[in-house]
Protein backbone atom coordinates (compact mmCIF):
# COMPACT_ATOMS: atom_id res chain seq x y z
CA UNK A 1 0.00 0.00 0.00
CA UNK A 2 1.05 3.26 -0.60
CA UNK A 3 0.11 5.39 2.61
CA UNK A 4 2.10 7.31 3.90
CA UNK A 5 0.28 8.74 7.56
CA UNK A 6 1.37 11.11 9.88
CA UNK A 7 -0.23 10.52 13.07
CA UNK A 8 -0.14 13.37 15.68
CA UNK A 9 -1.45 14.81 18.47
CA UNK A 10 -2.05 18.87 18.48
CA UNK A 11 -2.97 20.63 21.04
CA UNK A 12 -6.48 22.38 21.57
CA UNK A 13 -8.18 24.55 18.32
CA UNK A 14 -11.22 22.47 18.93
CA UNK A 15 -13.15 21.74 15.60
CA UNK A 16 -15.92 23.36 16.94
CA UNK A 17 -16.63 26.67 15.54
CA UNK A 18 -15.98 25.58 11.94
CA UNK A 19 -19.03 23.38 10.29
CA UNK A 20 -19.34 24.16 6.77
CA UNK A 21 -17.13 22.93 4.06
CA UNK A 22 -15.19 25.54 2.37
CA UNK A 23 -12.98 25.19 -0.89
CA UNK A 24 -10.30 26.90 -2.39
CA UNK A 25 -8.24 26.50 -5.41
CA UNK A 26 -5.46 27.54 -6.73
CA UNK A 27 -6.87 29.42 -9.65
CA UNK A 28 -10.26 29.58 -11.03
CA UNK A 29 -12.50 26.85 -12.53
CA UNK A 30 -16.26 26.50 -12.82
CA UNK A 31 -17.03 24.36 -9.97
CA UNK A 32 -17.58 21.16 -11.84
CA UNK A 33 -21.04 19.59 -10.55
CA UNK A 34 -22.34 23.08 -9.64
CA UNK A 35 -24.58 23.02 -7.53
CA UNK A 36 -24.12 22.05 -4.06
CA UNK A 37 -25.52 20.92 -1.46
CA UNK A 38 -23.10 19.36 1.02
CA UNK A 39 -24.62 17.73 3.75
CA UNK A 40 -23.95 19.62 6.43
CA UNK A 41 -22.17 22.11 4.94
CA UNK A 42 -21.67 24.12 1.72
CA UNK A 43 -19.05 24.51 -0.30
CA UNK A 44 -17.92 27.67 -2.37
CA UNK A 45 -16.30 27.16 -5.98
CA UNK A 46 -12.29 27.38 -6.33
CA UNK A 47 -13.37 30.99 -7.96
CA UNK A 48 -15.47 31.74 -5.00
CA UNK A 49 -18.31 31.63 -7.25
CA UNK A 50 -21.14 29.15 -5.46
CA UNK A 51 -21.77 31.15 -2.16
CA UNK A 52 -20.67 29.34 0.84
CA UNK A 53 -22.02 30.72 3.87
CA UNK A 54 -24.48 28.99 6.13
CA UNK A 55 -21.39 28.32 8.29
CA UNK A 56 -24.16 28.77 11.32
CA UNK A 57 -25.70 25.33 10.31
CA UNK A 58 -25.58 22.95 13.11
CA UNK A 59 -22.42 20.84 11.28
CA UNK A 60 -24.59 17.59 11.55
CA UNK A 61 -22.99 15.73 8.71
CA UNK A 62 -25.88 13.74 8.95
CA UNK A 63 -28.50 15.61 9.07
CA UNK A 64 -31.53 14.32 7.43
CA UNK A 65 -31.53 16.94 5.06
CA UNK A 66 -34.79 17.67 3.72
CA UNK A 67 -36.97 16.60 1.48
CA UNK A 68 -36.86 16.12 -2.31
CA UNK A 69 -33.79 13.78 -1.61
CA UNK A 70 -34.54 10.75 -3.31
CA UNK A 71 -37.71 9.94 -1.99
CA UNK A 72 -37.37 6.54 -0.35
CA UNK A 73 -37.99 2.95 -0.45
CA UNK A 74 -38.76 0.62 1.57
CA UNK A 75 -42.12 -1.77 2.00
CA UNK A 76 -44.63 0.41 4.48
CA UNK A 77 -42.94 3.48 4.74
CA UNK A 78 -44.09 5.34 7.57
CA UNK A 79 -47.67 3.67 7.42
CA UNK A 80 -47.65 0.30 8.35
CA UNK A 81 -46.71 0.30 11.66
CA UNK A 82 -44.08 -1.92 11.29
CA UNK A 83 -41.38 -0.58 13.33
CA UNK A 84 -38.43 -2.78 11.58
CA UNK A 85 -39.79 -1.47 7.95
CA UNK A 86 -40.07 2.45 9.47
CA UNK A 87 -36.43 1.60 10.26
CA UNK A 88 -35.14 0.16 6.61
CA UNK A 89 -36.92 3.11 5.11
CA UNK A 90 -35.84 5.72 7.19
CA UNK A 91 -31.60 3.83 6.64
CA UNK A 92 -32.65 3.90 2.97
CA UNK A 93 -33.29 7.64 3.15
CA UNK A 94 -30.36 8.63 4.71
CA UNK A 95 -28.17 6.31 2.18
CA UNK A 96 -29.94 7.88 -0.72
CA UNK A 97 -29.10 11.25 0.73
CA UNK A 98 -25.63 10.47 1.04
CA UNK A 99 -25.55 9.07 -2.62
CA UNK A 100 -27.60 11.44 -4.38
CA UNK A 101 -27.89 15.38 -4.81
CA UNK A 102 -30.95 16.75 -3.50
CA UNK A 103 -33.08 16.76 -6.23
CA UNK A 104 -31.52 14.30 -8.52
CA UNK A 105 -33.08 10.65 -9.17
CA UNK A 106 -31.67 7.86 -7.64
CA UNK A 107 -30.62 5.03 -10.18
CA UNK A 108 -32.59 1.94 -9.62
CA UNK A 109 -30.02 -0.63 -10.07
CA UNK A 110 -28.87 -1.51 -7.10
CA UNK A 111 -25.07 -2.00 -7.69
CA UNK A 112 -23.09 -3.95 -5.16
CA UNK A 113 -22.39 -2.55 -2.22
CA UNK A 114 -18.58 -1.74 -0.83
CA UNK A 115 -17.04 -2.75 1.87
CA UNK A 116 -17.37 -5.18 4.77
CA UNK A 117 -20.24 -7.36 4.47
CA UNK A 118 -23.73 -6.06 6.07
CA UNK A 119 -26.89 -6.97 6.02
CA UNK A 120 -29.30 -5.72 3.25
CA UNK A 121 -31.12 -3.20 3.84
CA UNK A 122 -33.56 -5.99 2.53
CA UNK A 123 -32.66 -7.81 5.47
CA UNK A 124 -33.91 -4.92 7.95
CA UNK A 125 -37.05 -4.18 6.23
CA UNK A 126 -39.23 -6.67 7.52
CA UNK A 127 -40.22 -9.85 7.46
CA UNK A 128 -39.46 -12.47 10.64
CA UNK A 129 -35.96 -12.74 10.38
CA UNK A 130 -35.65 -8.87 10.71
CA UNK A 131 -37.99 -8.86 13.47
CA UNK A 132 -35.83 -11.22 15.48
CA UNK A 133 -32.63 -9.00 15.00
CA UNK A 134 -34.17 -6.22 16.12
CA UNK A 135 -35.12 -8.38 18.66
CA UNK A 136 -31.64 -9.78 19.25
CA UNK A 137 -30.03 -5.96 19.18
CA UNK A 138 -32.37 -4.43 22.09
CA UNK A 139 -32.50 -7.84 24.19
CA UNK A 140 -28.35 -6.89 23.86
CA UNK A 141 -28.71 -3.43 24.39
CA UNK A 142 -31.40 -3.89 27.49
CA UNK A 143 -28.84 -6.42 28.96
CA UNK A 144 -26.18 -3.90 29.15
CA UNK A 145 -28.25 -1.67 31.37
CA UNK A 146 -28.92 -4.58 33.80
CA UNK A 147 -25.10 -5.35 34.01
CA UNK A 148 -24.30 -1.46 34.58
CA UNK A 149 -26.98 -1.86 37.26
CA UNK A 150 -30.12 0.23 35.83
CA UNK A 151 -33.50 -1.14 35.62
CA UNK A 152 -34.36 -1.57 32.02
CA UNK A 153 -38.05 -1.01 33.05
CA UNK A 154 -37.81 2.02 34.58
CA UNK A 155 -39.98 4.80 32.18
CA UNK A 156 -37.08 6.89 31.18
CA UNK A 157 -35.19 3.53 30.04
CA UNK A 158 -38.23 1.95 28.53
CA UNK A 159 -37.36 2.34 25.02
CA UNK A 160 -33.64 2.91 25.09
CA UNK A 161 -33.05 -0.52 23.23
CA UNK A 162 -35.02 0.34 20.64
CA UNK A 163 -33.55 3.53 20.24
CA UNK A 164 -29.99 2.59 20.55
CA UNK A 165 -30.65 -0.06 17.90
CA UNK A 166 -32.33 2.94 15.38
CA UNK A 167 -29.06 5.01 16.23
CA UNK A 168 -26.38 2.67 15.69
CA UNK A 169 -28.10 1.90 12.73
CA UNK A 170 -28.50 5.23 11.42
CA UNK A 171 -24.86 5.75 12.47
CA UNK A 172 -23.40 2.87 10.50
CA UNK A 173 -25.66 4.14 7.34
CA UNK A 174 -22.25 4.19 5.75
CA UNK A 175 -22.15 0.38 5.19
CA UNK A 176 -24.48 0.64 2.75
CA UNK A 177 -23.90 3.61 0.71
CA UNK A 178 -23.31 2.03 -2.74
CA UNK A 179 -19.78 4.39 -4.06
CA UNK A 180 -20.95 4.10 -7.97
CA UNK A 181 -24.60 5.58 -7.02
CA UNK A 182 -22.90 8.25 -5.25
CA UNK A 183 -20.02 9.10 -7.90
CA UNK A 184 -22.76 8.75 -10.83
CA UNK A 185 -22.50 10.98 -13.32
CA UNK A 186 -20.01 13.79 -11.76
CA UNK A 187 -16.93 13.14 -13.11
CA UNK A 188 -16.08 15.84 -15.57
CA UNK A 189 -13.58 15.90 -17.88
CA UNK A 190 -11.54 19.16 -17.31
CA UNK A 191 -8.44 20.81 -18.86
CA UNK A 192 -7.41 22.11 -15.04
CA UNK A 193 -4.43 20.83 -13.44
CA UNK A 194 -4.04 23.27 -10.33
CA UNK A 195 -4.85 21.70 -6.67
CA UNK A 196 -8.03 21.34 -5.86
CA UNK A 197 -9.07 22.00 -2.45
CA UNK A 198 -11.83 20.82 0.44
CA UNK A 199 -11.65 21.75 3.23
CA UNK A 200 -13.37 22.04 6.54
CA UNK A 201 -15.93 19.07 5.85
CA UNK A 202 -17.85 18.55 9.32
CA UNK A 203 -18.15 14.67 9.99
CA UNK A 204 -18.89 12.34 12.78
CA UNK A 205 -18.18 8.72 12.96
CA UNK A 206 -17.80 5.65 15.88
CA UNK A 207 -14.68 5.13 17.20
CA UNK A 208 -14.88 0.94 16.86
CA UNK A 209 -12.70 0.91 19.67
CA UNK A 210 -15.47 2.02 22.08
CA UNK A 211 -18.59 2.82 19.86
CA UNK A 212 -18.11 6.45 21.02
CA UNK A 213 -18.20 9.42 18.48
CA UNK A 214 -15.25 11.24 17.38
CA UNK A 215 -15.74 14.16 14.68
CA UNK A 216 -13.89 17.06 13.45
CA UNK A 217 -13.39 18.36 10.18
CA UNK A 218 -11.68 16.71 7.11
CA UNK A 219 -9.58 18.72 4.01
CA UNK A 220 -9.38 17.14 1.03
CA UNK A 221 -7.26 17.62 -2.31
CA UNK A 222 -6.41 16.51 -5.57
CA UNK A 223 -4.76 17.48 -8.56
CA UNK A 224 -6.43 16.48 -11.56
CA UNK A 225 -5.30 14.75 -14.32
CA UNK A 226 -7.84 15.40 -17.00
CA UNK A 227 -11.02 15.01 -15.04
CA UNK A 228 -12.52 16.57 -11.87
CA UNK A 229 -15.32 15.36 -9.32
CA UNK A 230 -18.22 17.31 -8.71
CA UNK A 231 -17.15 19.37 -5.73
CA UNK A 232 -20.40 18.61 -3.39
CA UNK A 233 -19.12 14.63 -3.75
CA UNK A 234 -16.49 15.40 -1.58
CA UNK A 235 -18.21 15.75 1.72
CA UNK A 236 -20.07 12.88 0.81
CA UNK A 237 -17.32 10.84 0.35
CA UNK A 238 -15.98 11.63 3.40
CA UNK A 239 -19.69 10.90 5.30
CA UNK A 240 -19.82 7.63 3.43
CA UNK A 241 -16.51 6.09 5.11
CA UNK A 242 -17.41 8.37 8.47
CA UNK A 243 -20.94 6.52 8.94
CA UNK A 244 -19.07 3.58 9.97
CA UNK A 245 -17.34 1.71 12.46
CA UNK A 246 -13.73 3.53 12.37
CA UNK A 247 -10.54 4.23 13.34
CA UNK A 248 -9.35 7.79 12.24
CA UNK A 249 -6.07 6.33 10.34
CA UNK A 250 -8.50 4.33 8.07
CA UNK A 251 -10.97 6.78 7.85
CA UNK A 252 -8.26 9.12 5.94
CA UNK A 253 -6.23 6.78 3.98
CA UNK A 254 -9.96 5.62 2.81
CA UNK A 255 -11.04 8.34 1.64
CA UNK A 256 -7.53 9.38 -0.08
CA UNK A 257 -7.77 5.82 -2.02
CA UNK A 258 -11.69 6.10 -3.07
CA UNK A 259 -10.38 9.46 -4.81
CA UNK A 260 -7.37 7.99 -6.37
CA UNK A 261 -8.79 5.38 -7.38
CA UNK A 262 -11.95 6.48 -9.09
CA UNK A 263 -10.25 10.05 -10.07
CA UNK A 264 -6.70 8.66 -11.21
CA UNK A 265 -5.59 12.47 -10.46
CA UNK A 266 -1.60 13.30 -10.17
CA UNK A 267 -2.25 12.84 -6.30
CA UNK A 268 -4.37 13.09 -3.46
CA UNK A 269 -3.91 14.52 -0.41
CA UNK A 270 -6.52 14.24 3.02
CA UNK A 271 -5.87 15.14 6.06
CA UNK A 272 -8.76 14.82 9.20
CA UNK A 273 -8.98 16.36 12.61
CA UNK A 274 -10.67 14.76 15.07
CA UNK A 275 -11.76 14.77 18.99
CA UNK A 276 -12.25 11.61 20.03
CA UNK A 277 -14.79 11.11 23.16
CA UNK A 278 -13.18 8.03 24.09
CA UNK A 279 -9.65 10.16 25.16
CA UNK A 280 -11.92 12.93 26.20
CA UNK A 281 -14.23 11.25 28.48
CA UNK A 282 -11.84 8.76 29.69
CA UNK A 283 -8.49 8.14 30.37
CA UNK A 284 -6.62 11.02 29.64
CA UNK A 285 -8.95 13.35 30.20
CA UNK A 286 -7.85 16.24 28.04
CA UNK A 287 -10.49 18.05 26.54
CA UNK A 288 -9.77 19.63 23.56
CA UNK A 289 -7.05 17.70 22.39
CA UNK A 290 -7.26 16.96 18.67
CA UNK A 291 -5.94 13.95 17.10
CA UNK A 292 -4.69 15.01 13.26
CA UNK A 293 -4.14 12.13 10.33
CA UNK A 294 -2.72 12.62 7.18
CA UNK A 295 -2.56 10.23 4.15
CA UNK A 296 -0.79 11.69 1.00
CA UNK A 297 -0.58 9.86 -2.56
CA UNK A 298 1.21 10.95 -5.78
CA UNK A 299 2.55 13.73 -6.16
CA UNK A 300 1.28 14.92 -2.18
CA UNK A 301 3.46 12.39 -1.00
CA UNK A 302 6.83 12.62 -3.51
CA UNK A 303 6.68 16.20 -4.09
CA UNK A 304 7.23 18.73 -1.33
CA UNK A 305 6.01 21.37 -2.73
CA UNK A 306 3.13 20.16 -3.40
CA UNK A 307 2.52 18.98 0.23
CA UNK A 308 3.72 22.24 1.44
CA UNK A 309 1.04 24.02 -1.08
CA UNK A 310 -1.69 21.76 0.35
CA UNK A 311 -0.77 22.24 3.96
CA UNK A 312 -0.47 25.78 3.71
CA UNK A 313 -4.53 25.52 2.00
CA UNK A 314 -5.69 24.12 4.65
CA UNK A 315 -4.00 26.55 7.24
CA UNK A 316 -5.72 29.36 5.45
CA UNK A 317 -8.64 29.98 7.14
CA UNK A 318 -11.88 31.39 5.22
CA UNK A 319 -12.55 35.30 5.78
CA UNK A 320 -15.35 35.71 8.79
CA UNK A 321 -18.16 36.46 7.65
ZN1 LIG B 1 -11.97 4.78 21.06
Amino acid sequence: MTDERATSTAAPAGPTGKAGASVSGGGSVAAPGGSVAAPGGSVAAPGGSVGGGASGASGDPGGVASAGAGASVGPGRGDSGDPAAEQAARIQQLVTEIETEIGEAPLDVVAEIEGDAVPSIEGLAGGRQAAEENARVEAAVRQILVEIGEDPDRPGLRGTPERVHRMYAELTAGYRVDPDRLVNGAIFPVDYSEMVVVKDIPFYSLCEHHLLPFFGTAGVAYIPKGRVIGLSKIPRIVEMYARRLQVQERLTQQIADFLMERLEPKGVGVVIEATHLCAVMRGVRKPGTVMTTAAVLGLFRSNDKTRAEFFAHLERRPPAP
